[in-house]
């Protein structure tokens, strides 16, 4: 059995994931999050979740038991949020000491221009992903905690970083230049790099596998909507077009960014409501998107709002969908045509209204979804167009945390 441990590391939390890449199950996960909180009298306090998915029976087969256990304890830093992490193993199982990991992949956001491939972790490739953390100061410095607790904690093991860039690396130079000053731009490596880049070549590979037809032959959509989202045209499994920019702030309505807004409105703000470059920041990537809107950054309380008749529910949801619509169209005209168009992540694999209103003025494209296959929910790839569309649309679950483990047992393999 090779398992590898999948490490998803933020500044203030991290989550984790054992799979076993023979079997592609994961076998335990867990989230130690309120690093470092100093919320609390008694001082810093976290919380570690820790879940068993499989454990060995009696015979020694494998049986479900989806057992998870929850401790509060303080946990003022990553290393300790590792060992924290580490004793969970060996006393819930299953033993990292009896059967440790082959490798430790670590999902790393910003790539830049440097990485195009999943990397080995060396000292030196440390200080390049700290070095782009001036291109991605919300998300590189966690990624970094993260990678240095666990080589502390895992110092025998290959390390592997997997960047959310690195799959858009293959985006033409008309679809990732900004139309700024060219010195300007390449002086502080301005342009777009994309992002959720794991998710979109893990869904449209799945997508191509689903419905046995080459990749290389297949014009993709891929919606990934989540918190976050992002949507990719993908043309032979390439990425060819996508939403998100230099960093994860441009492109769709997110549950708390804005996506695009004309930059204009910066300066306006700046000037009439004196508002600093941190106040700015901080409103366009945390207060913006629907929480701006509606008051709720959880999709689920918008829909509900909808259904309630609150008009900022409602309109949040309706500039939402308009914002998908018009990407949509986008994305047939820059491929020229789409044979497949996916859904996935938290809201793109659960909202049958969403991923309806998204695609409903696109029936002159051939483009037809089945309103029961639509609203029919389970497990797996399925298919929600009707069977006279000319376009097939998809719900694909989408599991980052796999595609970094099959790339990282490919590199640590090497
Ligand atoms: P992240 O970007 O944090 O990984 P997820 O992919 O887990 O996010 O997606 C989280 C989003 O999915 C939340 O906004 C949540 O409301 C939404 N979501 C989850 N289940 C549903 C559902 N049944 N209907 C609508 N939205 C849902």
């Amino acid at each position: 059995m090779s398992a590898v441990l999948v490490v998803n590391s933020g500044s203030s939390s991290f989550k984790y994931q054992l799979i076993d890449v023979d079997s592609r199950m994961p076998l335990a996960s867990g989230l130690v999050e309120r690093i470092g909180d100093p919320s609390t009298s008694s001082g810093t306090m976290g919380v570690a979740k820790h879940k068993v998915h499989f454990a060995a029976s009696g015979d020694g087969s494998p049986t479900v038991t989806d057992a998870t256990y929850v401790q509060e304890l303080p946990i003022p830093d990553h290393a300790v949020g590792f060992a924290v992490m580490l004793d969970a193993f060996e006393t819930h199982g299953p033993s990292l000491s009896e059967a440790p990991p082959v490798a430790v992949g670590h999902r790393v956001v910003h790539g830049g221009a440097r990485f195009f491939e999943p990397t080995l972790i060396t000292p030196l490739v440390e200080i390049n992903i700290d070095e782009l953390s001036v291109l991605a100061p919300l998300h590189n410095p966690g990624a970094l905690q993260g990678i240095r607790a666990a080589r502390a904690a895992f110092p025998e093991l290959p390390h592997v970083a997997v960047f959310d860039t690195a799959f858009h690396q293959t985006l033409p130079p008309a679809a990732y230049t900004y139309a700024i000053d060219r010195e300007l731009a390449e002086q502080h490596r301005i342009r777009r790099y994309g992002f959720h880049g794991t998710s979109h070549k893990f869904v449209s590979e799945a997508a191509a596998g689903f419905l046995g037809r080459p990749l290389e032959e297949l014009k993709q959509i891929v919606f990934h909507l989540g918190n976050g989202a992002s949507v990719t045209a993908i043309d032979g499994g390439r990425s060819v077009e996508t939403s998100m920019g230099m960093t994860p702030l441009e492109g769709l309505v997110m549950g708390t960014r804005s996506g695009d807004i004309d930059p204009a409105v910066l300066f306006h703000l700046a000037r009439r409501a004196s508002l600093s470059i941190d106040d700015l920041d901080a409103l366009l990537n945390k207060r913006s998107g629907i929480l701006g809107l509606s008051g709720v950054g959880d999709m689920r309380d918008v829909e509900a709002g909808v259904d309630a008749g609150d008009p900022d529910a409602t309109l949040a949801f309706e500039v939402y969908l308009h914002r998908l619509r018009a990407y949509a169209g986008s994305y047939l005209a820059q491929l020229g045509g789409v044979d497949v168009i996916s859904f996935t992540a938290g809201v793109g694999e659960n909202s049958a209204r969403v991923r309806a209103g998204a695609l409903d003025t696109l029936g002159f494209a051939g483009i037809e979804i089945d309103a029961a296959r639509n609203e029919a929910r389970g497990p797996g790839i399925r298919v929600i167009s009707t069977d006279s569309s000319a376009v097939t649309v998809l719900v694909v679950p989408t599991n980052e945390e796999l595609e970094i483990a099959l790339q990282t047992l490919t590199v640590a393999a090497g």
